[in-house]
């Protein structure tokens, strides 16, 4: 019997994610020493983690035998405290990835659809296809969700609708005005699934409270993974109503987040001035990119994150040579963008390094 006829559907047909690759399988791969390599991959904070979060990480690894606080208590309350929201609008995850994972196995099912844009972030597909619903996907409109595409796009059989703002792979951002709009725009039967996993960045995040209080079907999901600098140890969440984090709470696994995690993040929420620093550093990069690129007539997409998308042409073949210099950049074949690359903002040094890369491979190279 093949294994394959046993398989549920979509699982066959689900894209495969492919993360930016790890610094030690490049120095293994070109077998130079890993010290040599930068990684501007997958927008991890080039200042790492806040000294605070790491105090708390160490802490807690010394009771290392003991299961975690299942409930993430501590961090519930901190989050509620920080949000003006009861710690039972709280779900916390595996990451925000897992938390997405939590709104298939609560909502998704066959027959059903799920809108999302393209490109957008992968794993909004991976989802929807894992409990065989069907996405259906929205071109954006400069760089951006198309807001009044996408509700267009909505059926009786939608469940769920995914935007995310600042988008990635494109770091441009949707206008607080027009998203409440659209929410308010959706019907009762659809979920909004609000991605902000970037939303630190940004100088005035959209603030999607108001469509909780209104009672709308709406989670928001945020992540300790990018401006927290806490990648490695996987913790997100999501609010929204109570009854609606209950449910999601229901269907995760009882210990889904590490201890470590829980007081790292408790850590980080505490060191408001670390999170000025690196949203401060981000936006100079950002600014230091911009301007080297223009003067290498290389086009980028406006961001508000910590990455830019831009246009080099062949993007395989500019990403293999950065990485033999040395230089981990993201390829976007999988996202149906061959021609760019996605670029993280790293520190100072790290982005003349990657601009560096970028003059050699134009001056050898010209499009
Ligand atoms: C990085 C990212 C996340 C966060 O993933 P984690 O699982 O929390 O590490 C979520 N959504 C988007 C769009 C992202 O880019």
């Amino acid at each position: 019997m093949r294994l394959e006829s046993l398989v549920k559907p979509g699982v066959l047909a689900q894209p495969v994610y492919e993360p930016g690759r790890p610094i030690e399988d490049v120095a293994r791969e070109l077998g130079i020493d890993p010290a040599g390599i930068i990684k501007l991959a997958s927008n991890e904070n080039p200042l790492g983690p806040s000294p605070r979060a790491l105090d708390a990480a160490r802490e807690a690894l010394l009771h290392g035998e003991l299961y975690p606080d299942g409930a993430c208590f501590a961090l519930r309350q901190k989050l509620a405290q920080a949000y003006g929201l009861s710690p039972a609008q709280f779900v916390v995850g595996n990451g925000s990835n897992e938390i997405l994972e939590l709104l298939g196995h609560v909502l998704l099912g066959p027959g059903d659809e799920a809108v999302m844009g393209a490109p957008a972030f992968v794993v909004y597909k991976l989802v929807a296809m894992l409990f065989g619903a069907k996405p259906v996907e929205v071109p954006l409109d400069g760089f951006r969700h198309d807001l009044k595409a996408m509700a267009r796009a909505v059926t009786p059989r939608t469940k769920i609708v995914f935007v995310a703002s600042p988008n990635n792979p494109t770091g441009t951002p949707n206008g607080e005005a027009e998203i409440l709009d659209f929410a308010r725009s959706l019907p009762e039967h659809v979920v909004l699934a609000y991605d902000e996993a970037y939303a630190e960045y940004q100088d005035n995040p959209p603030d999607l409270r108001p469509l909780i209080r209104e009672g709308r079907p709406v989670v928001c999901l945020r992540t300790f993974s990018k401006i927290y600098g806490l990648a490695s140890l996987r913790v997100g969440y999501g609010y929204a109503a109570e009854e609606f984090a209950a449910l999601l709470n229901r269907v995760r696994q009882p210990f889904n987040v590490n201890a470590i995690g829980q007081a790292a993040a408790v850590g980080a929420l505490d060191d408001r001035a670390f999170v000025e620093r690196c949203r401060r550093e981000n936006r100079a990069g950002l600014g230091q990119l911009q301007a080297g690129l223009d003067s290498l007539g290389l086009a980028w997409a406006p961001s508000t994150a910590n990455f830019l998308l831009v246009k080099v042409g062949d993007g395989a073949g500019w990403f293999e040579a950065l990485q033999r210099r040395g230089v981990i950049v993201r390829p976007l074949k999988p996202y149906k963008l061959p021609e760019w690359l996605r670029i993280t903002v790293g520190t100072r040094e790290q982005n003349e390094r990657v601009l560096e890369g970028l003059r050699e491979q134009a001056a050898e190279k010209p499009r």
